[in-house]
């Protein structure tokens, strides 16, 4: 038996990534429901860069500069969502198995954890999330998670993913994710945070926040290793884990 532990993860940048040669269909949705909603040509994303950020977190920012004061009410989210997921389903330049690709290592490492149940806990709202692990082979993983509709900030997305989870409450929790952002809601949340460096932030920058409850990698390519780490952040015998395939 495996000591139960709640792992949830972070989507881009931990899981998977956009490919770099294909167009964001985050952004190009977007655009287009800011465009037919509040009349915004062209929001530019050099001058509000949206990575990292919740897409209600998104919303919100670009409300604020275009000048709609205040937070986005549920019904201007509700709006706002429903007219980027039209767009999604209608573009017939996004081909989500031609945009995602998962990083080194994913595949293995979930295959190796199957057991714990892992779940999610993405800004992403729950289509998009189902759009990109559908895309890349790995939705059947996850059984339960937290999601861009969860909330504006990212710790209480990670709150709600740990209420959602169907075992034993008071587990212990170790959250995988990307950015500073990811170890701070995580750390908020009571969790351990294992922290890669396979999105694109450097990996000095998430090493300054290494202590006994975050750990960083380089990616998740290394299966004994991550395993290892992630016991000793739940404290849990390494001797106890069963690895379920082939690794590498
Ligand atoms: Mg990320």
């Amino acid at each position: 038996m495996t000591d139960p532990i709640i792992l949830l993860f972070d989507v881009d940048g931990t899981l998977l990534r956009k490919l770099p040669e294909a167009k964001s269909a985050k952004k190009e949705a977007f655009r287009h429901a800011f465009f037919k909603l509040y009349g915004v040509k062209n929001v530019c994303y050099r001058r509000h860069p949206i990575d990292g950020m919740t897409d209600r977190g998104i919303l919100e920012m670009l409300l604020k500069h275009f000048g709609y004061a205040g937070k986005p009410g549920n019904e201007d989210g509700e709006r706002f969502f429903r007219t980027v997921k039209a767009c999604l389903e209608d573009n017939h330049w996004f081909d989500p198995a031609e945009t995602y690709e998962l990083l080194p290592g994913v595949k293995t490492f979930l295959e190796v954890v199957r057991n714990y149940g892992p779940g999610i806990a993405t800004g992403n709202m729950s289509f998009f999330t189902k759009i990109k692990l559908r895309a890349t082979g790995i939705d059947s993983f996850f059984g339960f998670g937290g999601y861009g509709e969860d909330g504006i900030q990212r710790v209480d997305i990670v709150r709600a993913a740990m209420s959602r989870y169907p075992g034993r409450p008071g587990t212990k929790c170790i959250l995988f994710g990307d950015t500073p952002n990811d170890i701070r809601s995580g750390l908020a949340a009571g969790a351990s945070v294992i922290a890669v460096a396979s999105g694109g932030f450097p990996i000095d920058e998430l090493n300054r926040f290494e202590s006994e409850k975050v750990a960083v990698l380089e990616n998740l390519r290394d299966t004994h290793r991550v395993v290892e780490v992630m016991h000793r952040l739940a404290g849990t015998p390494r001797n106890r884990i069963r690895f379920l395939s082939a690794e590498h």
